[in-house]
């Protein structure tokens, strides 16, 4: 995997902060990119969500007749795999160079703390390699081209990790990034063809998902759909994908999760705290991976939650271009309008049990900790730092897991437990497609920890593992000696 940082060392975090200082104040742009040619125009400001006197840059959406040029001029990747291997691998590495742009960028477009762009940079860079490798044995015919919707919650790394594996396997990609991180994309974007990806195998349309993503997942030159974002957002593709497109073009999903933790009585508190404290907030609660709801058993609860306060009154809120800063802003005023709805409600309800105070200005809003009676009483999953926290007795834990796998999403669980035949038969009785024992729900490594859910979570082959790439490539019977 990627080289990383050691974040708690004054010469990393001096050679990080030199490399990202003149990016600062810089004003980037987006455009369409379509058969190597780039696109400007009159853009929309894109502002910075820790701060919005902060102008990021400007995008330019892609108007129509640039989609249809996009899905004319679009040509599967001409090259052999050892070729396209090698152009990955370079691009992984020029990625690695830019690594101060990254990083603020990150920050300064997504709201990402240090900790968090650093994680997004290492897994763009490790989807890279691992396709690059993996095209190696994969002698299959491509799909053609591939439409890549990407999420703002990883504007890199899935940004990344979706066209890297498209181009590995010789498709054409045309990527729409999602509309809040359109500066991240196009700068990856072009990278990727410095390192040598041909302009009209990778194209690049910035805009909304009901205008360049409709057009794109309605049109019957695209032979596949990679995307990452809403079950609802999800379905909408599927209905329009069948009504148009070949049956035999796949849509590869990752959606959302109403992801659950059980910790019995047997855990150790302390590490508990922590890994719930991670996997509910961090990256304010904004992964489909993120604890949800959390159910302890009751004879420990009280102890736990009085942990967990102590806890949350720790994290420092603040602008995340600040090396300190461990909480960042959500993602725009939408998104934090839904979170505090849902926070009111309960509180209204007598069911907020603790919530950090954060910064005014700035689309922060304070992690909450809920009561729930248990995991049905989400209705959807809020996506933000908001835990929901139910107690079990030791009797019910069978029942709390019938419950969870009820919900029909099954993405990440979490369990905490001292108790080793126990393990096994949670584990057994799960639905999910990622299970961590004993550890935090977030941050699946490519390589070691494939990523994907069932059910509502998604259409199945897990990202950054070894079954991911054969779905870009068409069916194929090899010839056999006879
Ligand atoms: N792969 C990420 C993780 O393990 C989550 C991806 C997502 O939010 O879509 O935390």
């Amino acid at each position: 995997n990627a080289r990383g940082w050691d974040l708690t060392a004054p010469e990393d975090l001096a050679e990080i902060d030199a490399a990202r200082a003149p990016q600062r104040e810089a004003r980037f742009r987006a455009g369409p990119i379509v058969a190597g040619q780039g696109y400007d125009g009159d853009g929309l400001e894109i502002l910075n969500p820790a701060d919005p006197s902060d102008i990021v840059g400007h995008v330019v959406e892609t108007p129509a007749e640039l989609i249809e040029a996009a899905l004319e001029a679009a040509r599967p990747w001409d090259a052999s795999p050892a070729e396209r291997a090698a152009v990955l691998r370079r691009a992984a590495a020029l990625y690695e160079e830019n690594f101060g742009l990254f990083f603020a960028l990150a920050a300064r477009e997504a709201g990402k703390t240090l900790p968090d762009a650093v994680g997004e940079l290492r897994e763009a860079v490790d989807f890279l390699r691992y396709y690059a490798s993996g095209i190696a044995g994969l002698e299959r015919p491509a799909r053609g081209t591939f439409a890549c919707i990407s999420p703002w919650n990883f504007p890199l790394a899935i940004f990344t990790g979706q066209l890297s594996a498209a181009l590995a396997a010789g498709n054409a990609v045309i990527a729409k990034p999602a509309e809040q991180t359109p500066l991240i994309a196009a700068a990856a974007v072009r990278l990727l063809h410095e390192a040598g990806v041909p302009g009209t195998a990778l194209q690049l349309l910035p805009g909304r998902g009901e205008t360049v993503g409709a057009a794109l997942t309605s049109d019957p030159r695209i032979g596949g759909v990679c995307f990452t974002g809403g079950t609802d957002t999800a379905q909408i593709i599927n209905r329009s994908m069948a009504a148009s497109l070949a049956p035999s073009a796949p849509l590869i999903a990752e959606t959302g999760g109403l992801n659950a933790m059980i910790v019995d009585s047997t855990a150790l508190p302390e590490q508990a705290v922590r890994d719930v404290l991670a996997s509910a907030f961090q990256s304010a609660g904004q992964r489909c991976s993120a604890l949800r709801c959390l159910y302890v058993q009751e004879d420990i609860a009280e102890d736990l939650l009085e942990m967990l306060e102590g806890a949350m009154e720790c994290l420092r809120p603040g602008n995340p271009w600040d090396l300190s800063t461990d909480l960042g802003p959500v993602i725009d005023a939408e998104a934090r309008a839904t979170i505090e709805a849902h926070v009111a409600k309960a509180k209204d309800e007598g069911r907020l049990i603790h919530r950090l105070k954060v910064p005014a200005t700035g689309l922060f809003t304070g992690p909450a900790v809920l009561r729930v009676s248990g995991i049905e009483a989400l209705e959807r999953e809020i996506f933000g730092p908001v835990l929901h926290v139910a107690t079990f007795r030791a009797e019910e834990l069978d029942a709390v897991i019938d419950r969870i796998n009820a919900t029909g999403y099954g993405l990440t669980f979490g369990l905490h437990t001292r108790i080793d035949d126990r393990v096994q038969a949670v584990v057994d009785r799960v639905a999910a497609g990622n299970i961590y024992v004993n550890r935090n729900q977030i941050g699946a490594v490519v390589g070691s920890q494939p990523f994907g859910g069932e059910g509502l979570s998604g259409t199945g082959p897990k990202a950054g593992g070894p079954e991911y790439l054969p779905h870009f490539t068409a069916p194929h019977s090899p010839e056999t000696a006879a």
